[in-house]
């Protein structure tokens, strides 16, 4: 089964990642403690970059809207 990235392992709860070496962008993220494969480390990536972007952008609407105070 193909589980969709999340930052926290779904077998265990475990929030420690191991990143094996191997060619960028094509090596898979693994949970440290039970060996869970998260998938590919780039989509990983991508799915932080979706949630950064809307935590960005949540963070510039409430510096705005202080820099009149
Ligand atoms: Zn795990």
């Amino acid at each position: 089964m193909q589980a969709p990235t999340s930052p926290d392992c779904p077998d265990c709860g475990s929030r420690a990642k191991r990143f094996p070496p191997g060619r960028e962008g094509q090596y898979h993220v693994f949970c440290e403690d039970c060996g869970h494969d998260f998938g590919r480390y780039d989509r990983l990536v991508a799915n932080y970059r979706h949630a950064l972007d809307e935590l960005e952008a949540h963070l510039e609407t409430s510096t705005s809207a202080s820099r009149d105070a």
